[in-house]
């Protein structure tokens, strides 16, 4: 019978071969799963025994895992801003770089007042910053939108089981279906170009839906739209927050200085311009 030890550096050299980030950790998640522990409770029994039935559904995550599905679809969830969130293909993966916009926006001075009343998110996918913001500001009332009903359906399924009710979910595609106004409009929209997908790796390529991820007009074709439409859903000295692409956050701060009282755009943790921040007159 093979230990946990042993099928862990066993999978870690598997996982090395096959060119998945982060090996060692990716075959300690799974395993965990497997053995339904936590990932650090392994560490206190590494000459443990792994039965037939563990080991086999174990070789079955790593098996997917190696063919680059990613990590989070196989767990079946993501912790996003403190919440646990449930992650397929239905929606795009919650990264990191916008837990980090969020940070951003809570450190904003919104409209003088210690949260913003009415809140939307612009293709929420699985509902992460829409979630995350309702459970952050219980005052405030949040609308969720997005154009896919696979997402939808996802975004639902999370307001569900975070137990967040001052949140509505509803399809529409950008601003179609929205005639409201808001103190705070926030959107991770698709922001990549055809090349910028190709090089991006087989987890983001294969797994997590296009429509989340490509625009037309070098990747900045749905950020014009909404720059370009918000301002009229936006209360006065409300705020646009959206995360950008490579180079674009500062040609969309010139394109649309006319749009709004002032533009500002922020770095994320690797120096990228990743955020802009569009203050309504
Ligand atoms: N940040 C994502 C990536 O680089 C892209 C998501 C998006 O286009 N909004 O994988």
């Amino acid at each position: 019978m093979q230990s946990v030890l042993e099928v862990l550096d066993k999978c870690a050299a598997y996982f090395s071969a096959k060119g998945v980030p982060n090996p060692k950790f990716d075959a300690q998640m799974l395993l965990a799963r497997a053995l339904k522990c936590k990932r650090l409770e392994l560490f206190l029994q590494f000459e443990r025994p792994m039965s037939d039935s563990e080991l086999s559904l174990f070789r079955d995550f790593a098996r997917r895992r190696a063919k680059r599905e990613p990590l989070q679809h196989i767990l079946g969830e993501v912790e996003f801003f403190g919440l646990r969130l449930k992650c397929d293909r239905r929606a795009l993966i919650p990264r990191p770089e916008t837990e980090e916009m969020l940070d951003n926006i809570i450190k904003l001075r919104l409209c003088n007042s210690s949260s913003p009343a009415k809140i939307l998110d612009l293709g929420t996918g699985s509902g992460a910053m829409a979630l995350a913001l309702a459970k952050h500001f219980p005052d405030s009332s949040v609308l969720a939108v997005d154009a896919s009903d696979q997402a939808l359906e996802l975004a639902r399924e999370n307001a569900a089981v975070a137990s967040i009710r001052n949140i509505e979910i509803r399809k529409s595609d950008w601003f179609e279906n929205i005639d409201e106004s808001f103190d705070l409009i926030v959107a991770n929209p698709p922001y990549l170009n055809e090349i910028e997908i190709s090089e991006a790796e087989p987890e983001v390529r294969e797994f997590d839906p296009i429509s989340a991820l490509l625009s037309p007009d070098n990747g900045m074709r749905d950020l014009r739209k909404i720059l370009g439409n918000a301002p009229k859903h936006l209360n006065c000295g409300g705020f646009l927050v959206c995360e950008c692409g490579l180079g674009q956050a500062e040609k969309l701060s010139v394109e649309f200085s006319n749009f709004y009282g002032k533009i500002d755009t922020a770095k994320d943790l690797s120096h990228v311009e990743r955020y802009i921040f569009c203050q309504a007159k």
